[in-house]
């Protein structure tokens, strides 16, 4: 059986993948024997297949968009976390003052102490975070010069 050219063509992708019968592979190989256009086409199939697929110029461009992305995502998340500590250290003060100190009956005094140092541990973590979205965004301007 004798297949036209541009039926072989049609199958060598699936002939260099490995994936058509046994069938075609041994009528495909027997075309290839004499005919050296779909031979050439194999080998140009063999070259566009081990070479990737994107330019250089694409995996650039990626690239940045990927490096853009992470970036963001750094500010983004100093950002949300200067927006949770301020609000957790105001919240932390502002229970201090509304809980109070007490004095129970039995005369011990019962007061939110550990409002206190939470409070300014957030305060620090707020600060921290102010610091890195400063050094971030001031890092991430000079890279883009
Ligand atoms: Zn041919």
């Amino acid at each position: 059986m004798r297949l036209s050219c541009e039926v072989i063509r049609d199958l060598l992708p699936l002939y260099y993948d490995k994936v058509c019968s046994k069938e075609s592979s041994s009528l495909i190989e027997e075309h290839l024997v004499d005919c050296p256009q779909c031979l050439g086409e194999l080998q140009k199939l063999k070259l566009n297949l081990e070479k990737p697929i994107v330019s250089d110029g694409e995996i650039q461009v990626m690239e940045n968009i990927a490096l853009k992305w992470k970036r963001d995502k750094k500010v983004w998340f100093t950002k949300g976390s200067m927006f949770i500590s301020a609000l957790a250290a105001i919240i932390c003060f502002i229970a201090y003052n509304v809980i109070g100190a007490k004095v129970m009956p039995d005369g011990t005094l019962v007061e939110p102490f550990a409002l206190i140092p939470m409070g300014y541990i957030f305060i620090l973590v707020f600060i921290i975070s102010l610091i890195c979205n400063f050094v971030f965004l001031k890092k991430y301007k000079s890279n883009t010069k």
